[in-house]
């Protein structure tokens, strides 16, 4: 298990690499403060996960996703302290898998890192589900519906895979929340719901008024069945 950090706060990746030497002794840590070199340590580390700040010295973690996400496919991590919608939003659209809000729970980001490297294997394993017009393949984190073929990242794939396999049913925030990060956090429903707000961008034809994932207010989200 070999995790990248490329985060230019010393002291957060001095608090990073103290949480996994503590929790996690057998993950081996690799930094860097700068992105290209970040890039670069993709290719030549490989690591199994990378956590990336998106205020670097000498480039936006924007560009560094949109370059890494076109030659790699290691679950991606955002660590930043920008807390607007958008800006994650967009951080999630380019490719990103999973983000957290500086400061952060030690233990969450633990969690939510190991969420990461172990759930690209557990969507592998799974077969094709058909839903409708929905067709997803989960190992390839490939959907497709009608005549449109639309990627996935890990952790819209997982969503997807936990409403078409309870279609007609009401999956709850929690246990949206355990699929997702294998155990549920305070502030997960809000997590949850840029999820789904990106889900319905790909997938709806109007994503204000879903027809496809619909809201069940205070208690998560439902998948109808086809008639
Ligand atoms: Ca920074």
């Amino acid at each position: 298990m070999k995790v990248l950090i490329i985060e230019d706060d010393r002291e957060i990746v001095e608090v990073i690499s103290l949480a996994f030497e503590i929790r996690w002794p057998d993950a081996k840590l690799v930094s860097t403060h700068l992105g290209e070199k970040g890039l670069e340590m993709v290719e030549s580390e490989n690591p199994d996960v990378v956590i990336l700040d998106l205020g670097l010295p000498d480039a936006s973690g924007f560009d560094v996703l949109k370059e890494l996400r076109a030659f790699s496919d290691v679950p991606i991590l955002i660590l930043t302290v920008r807390s607007e919608e958008a800006d994650i939003v967009k951080g999630l659209e380019w490719g990103a898998d999973d983000y957290m809000l500086k400061p952060f729970r030690q233990l969450e980001l633990l969690s939510r890192i190991r969420a990461l490297t172990r759930r690209g294997g557990s969507l592998d394993r799974e077969t094709p589900l058909a839903c409708g017009e929905l067709r997803f393949d989960p190992s390839a984190r490939q959907l497709f519906y009608g005549q449109r073929e639309i990627s996935l990242t890990r952790t819209e794939g997982t969503i997807l895979h936990q409403l078409m396999r309870n279609a007609g049913q009401v999956v709850t925030h929690s246990a949206l929340a355990k699929a997702i990060w294998g155990e549920d956090y305070p502030g997960a429903t809000d997590s949850i719901r840029v999820y789904i707000r990106r889900l319905r961008e790909k997938i709806e034809a109007d994503p204000e008024q879903p027809q496809i994932i619909l809201t069940k207010t205070s208690l998560g989200y439902l998948l109808p069945k086809p008639d």
